[in-house]
C-alpha cells in the first residue's frame, strides 16, 4: 500500500489580510493537503482567534500587544502557542515546523520574516511584492544559497512562472506585465485632483487590502509588480514593459527569443495563484467558475498613460538606477498611501511625496540590510516630514 501523503503545513503570515483570508478558503477546501502551522495579524485579534479556533494550528502572533491577553483568554483551551510583537514575527519564521510560508503580510513589515524563512531554505509563496522591492538582491541571493523555492502568488508573476515551466533552457526576450488600470483609466490630473479615499478604493476587477487598491489607482502597484518580476525572473530594466489590459483576464505574458509569445489566463481571482503556488507543483483540481472566451469577445491593450499616472515613470527610474532607490520609493510610497487613507494628503500628493523622497535621500549603489532599513526609516521620517504627519 503506498504510504499516506504528508499534508503540507502552512504557515500564513498576514492570515487576517485579503490574500490570508482567501489562502484559508483553498486550506479549507483542500484539507486532505493542507493544514495550517501558523497564522499572524497585526491587530485584528477578533479574525485571528476565529482562525485559530477553526484551523488549531501550531502557534499564532498577533503584532498589537496590547491584544495578546485576549487572545490567550480565547485560545485556552487550546494547544496553540500564542506570541506577541512584531519582533516575534521572525522568531516564528524560524520554526522548523511548516513546509511553506505564505508570505501575506503587507509592506516592508514582511521583509524581516520572509528574509528568516528563505535563509532556513523554506519554500515561499510570495505576495508580499514589497520585499523585493526593498531588497532583492539580498533576499534572491539568499534564496539562491539556502535553495529556498520563491513561488510568486502575485498574479502576473504566477503567470509569469507558469508561462516559464518547462522553459529553462529557453532566454526570455521579455515579459509582459498586464495592468487593468485602475478605477481612474482614463482620467486626467483635473478630475485626479479631487479624488477621494472612498473611490480610489473601489478597483473594477480586484478585491484587496487597502494598501494595494491604491497602489492600483495611482498605477504603483504595476511599477512595483515591474522591480519584483526584475528580481524574480533576473532581467534587465528593458525586459520589463507594461501593457494596459483593461479585462485583467490574461494575467501576464512571456515573450521568448523566437518572438513567440506565452500567456497564463483565467477569471481574475487570488485564489487561483494562491491555490498553484500551495500547491506547486501540481495543480489541484477545483470547482472555480471557469473562463468563457464568449463573455469576452474583446480583449484590448493601450500604452499606459505615463504623463498622469507618474508614480510608474518613478518606478521605472527606481528601476533602473538599483542601488536602494526602490527602498527609498516604496517607503516614501507606504507613508504617502497611510497620510492618503487618512484623507491627510490629495490623490496626487502621493506622487508629489514620493518624487521628493527620492530625490533627498542619499543614493546608495550596493547596500547592506542594514542599509536598506536605514534608507526605508530616512525615507519615512523625510516623507512624513513633507506631509507634516
Ligand atoms: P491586507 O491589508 O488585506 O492584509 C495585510 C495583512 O498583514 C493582515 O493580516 C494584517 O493584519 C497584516 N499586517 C499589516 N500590517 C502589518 C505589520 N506592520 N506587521 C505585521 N503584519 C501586518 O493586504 P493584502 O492581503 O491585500 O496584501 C498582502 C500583500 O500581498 C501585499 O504585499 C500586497 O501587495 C500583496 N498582494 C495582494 C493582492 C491582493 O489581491 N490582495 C494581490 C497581489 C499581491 P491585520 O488584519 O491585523 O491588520
Ligand atoms: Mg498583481
Amino acid at each position: 500500500m503506498p504510504a499516506a501523503k504528508q499534508k503540507k503545513r502552512i504557515a500564513i503570515f498576514g492570515s487576517t489580510g485579503s490574500i490570508g483570508t482567501q489562502a484559508l478558503d483553498v486550506i479549507r477546501s483542500h484539507n486532505e493537503l493542507f493544514e495550517v502551522e501558523i497564522l499572524t495579524a497585526h491587530s485584528n485579534a477578533e479574525l485571528l482567534i476565529e482562525q485559530a479556533l477553526e484551523f488549531e494550528p501550531n502557534a499564532v502572533l498577533i503584532g498589537d500587544e496590547a491584544k495578546y491577553e485576549m487572545l490567550k483568554t480565547a485560545l485556552v483551551s487550546k494547544n496553540i502557542k500564542v506570541f506577541a510583537g512584531e519582533k516575534a514575527l521572525e522568531e516564528l519564521a524560524d520554526f522548523n515546523t511548516y513546509d511553506i510560508m505564505l508570505a501575506a503580510i503587507v509592506g516592508f513589515a514582511g521583509l524581516k520574516p520572509t528574509l528568516k524563512a528563505v535563509s532556513k531554505g523554506k519554500m515561499v509563496a510570495l505576495a508580499n511584492k514589497e520585499t523585493l522591492v526593498v531588497a532583492g538582491d539580498i533576499v534572491m541571493q539568499t534564496a539562491l544559497e539556502h535553495r529556498a523555492p520563491i513561488i510568486p502568488v502575485d498574479s502576473e508573476h504566477s503567470a509569469i512562472f507558469q508561462c516559464l515551466v518547462g522553459e529553462s533552457r529557453n532566454p526570455i526576450e521579455k515579459i509582459i506585465l498586464t495592468a487593468s488600470g485602475g478605477p481612474f483609466l482614463g482620467k486626467k490630473p483635473n478630475f485626479l485632483v479631487n479624488v477621494k479615499r472612498d473611490h480610489a478604493l473601489q478597483h473594477p476587477n480586484w478585491s484587496m487590502g487597502a494598501k494595494i487598491t491604491i497602489d492600483s489607482a495611482t498605477l504603483m502597484n504595476k511599477g512595483l509588480e515591474m522591480i519584483e518580476a526584475k528580481w524574480l525572473f533576473n532581467l534587465k530594466p528593458e525586459q520589463v514593459e507594461v501593457v494596459i489590459h483593461q479585462q485583467s483576464v490574461i494575467h501576464s505574458m512571456v515573450q521568448f527569443q523566437d518572438g513567440s509569445i506565452k500567456a497564463q489566463m483565467g477569471l481574475p481571482d487570488m485564489k487561483l495563484p494562491i491555490q498553484y503556488a500551495l500547491g506547486f507543483p501540481h495543480r489541484i483540481k477545483n470547482e472555480f467558475p471557469r473562463f468563457s472566451f464568449r463573455k469576452y469577445p474583446n480583449l484590448s491593450f493601450e500604452e499606459p498613460d505615463f504623463k498622469t499616472f507618474r508614480n510608474l515613470g518613478l518606478a521605472i527610474q527606481a528601476l533602473k538606477a538599483g542601488g536602494n532607490t526602490a527602498c527609498v520609493l516604496n517607503a516614501a510610497n507606504e507613508i504617502a498611501v497611510w497620510a492618503f487613507l487618512k484623507n491627510r494628503i490629495g490623490f496626487l500628493d502621493i506622487t508629489a511625496v514620493v518624487e521628493k523622497t527620492i530625490e533627498k535621500i542619499n543614493f546608495i549603489q550596493k547596500p547592506s540590510l542594514e542599509e536598506y532599513f536605514e534608507s526605508d526609516g530616512e525615507a519615512r521620517n523625510f516623507a512624513a516630514s513633507i506631509i507634516k504627519l
